[in-house]
């Protein structure tokens, strides 16, 4: 039987990495740091698209 070390992959490239690392380089790990930035950003500007669409629809909802 094979001993399998312990070990991750990187979480961007995919590549092996040691188990208490998530990325095989700083480079990696600044693109996922980016990643992470835009997609936090994303969600932000979704987020205020709905608020602005049910205040829209609260404000133009017809009343009685
Ligand atoms: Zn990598």
């Amino acid at each position: 039987m094979v001993k399998v070390l312990p070990h991750k992959h990187c979480v961007v490239c995919g590549k092996a990495v040691e188990p208490d690392k998530s990325y095989c380089s700083d480079k990696c790990e600044d693109q996922l740091k980016k990643d992470q930035r835009r997609q936090r950003m994303f969600f932000l500007m979704l987020f205020g698209i709905l608020i602005i669409m049910i205040l829209f629809s609260l404000l133009s909802a017809p009343k009685g």
